[in-house]
């Protein structure tokens, strides 16, 4: 297996990339995300993150191991699974809900949309943002086998360790406010 860089260019509402102007959400994304599977990576021929990028790097282990097992199995259907958006600094998980609070006029309103610093499981590694949106559906239905679970309903894209391999997932909260 092998890594590559990939752009996904995923508007993940409230999970992703909603900081205050595009050339910083482009750079920012550029950085961060990561594919798994593809052509090689030159200073990587056996990984399947790279663990030097921070987003990558400051996950929980054992959620990027299962990442790393899901990915290799989703390539066999010939899926490849993305990070969008994985660990985040307190200040970008600010900044992200700052900016969902000027959008939807609300903090009650942007919770549903956006994690403040002190709740999102991006900023403790718990939490990965997952792409294209075929690599979602595949998640969707075989994370399970990997403890992999979507969290909130309006988040199909928003994935977390919440089960042992082969478990059961946790029934969906309807918004991450309700977390
Ligand atoms: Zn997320």
């Amino acid at each position: 297996m092998s890594a590559t860089l990939l752009v996904v260019a995923l508007v993940a509402l409230g999970c992703g990339n909603g900081t205050g102007s595009d050339t910083q959400a482009t750079s920012e994304g550029l950085a961060q995300v990561r594919s798994i599977g593809g052509q090689p990576a030159p200073s990587e021929p056996g990984g399947i993150f790279d663990v030097g990028q921070p987003t990558i790097g400051n996950l929980d282990p054992d959620l990027l191991e299962a990442l790393e097992s899901a990915a290799r199995d989703a390539r066999e259907d010939g899926v490849t699974l993305a990070v969008t958006s994985g660990w985040r600094s307190r200040a970008h998980q600010q900044q992200l809900y700052d900016d969902a609070v000027s959008t939807y006029g609300s903090e009650e309103e942007a919770r549903r949309y956006v994690s403040t610093p002190d709740t999102s499981a991006h900023v403790t590694g718990d939490a990965v943002d997952i792409g294209p949106t075929e690599a979602d559906d595949w998640l969707n239905r075989h994370g399970a086998a990997y403890g992999l679970c979507q969290m909130f309903a309006n988040e199909i894209w928003h994935f977390e360790l919440a089960t042992s391999p082969g478990g059961e997932c946790p029934e969906m909260l309807p918004d991450s406010s309700y977390r």
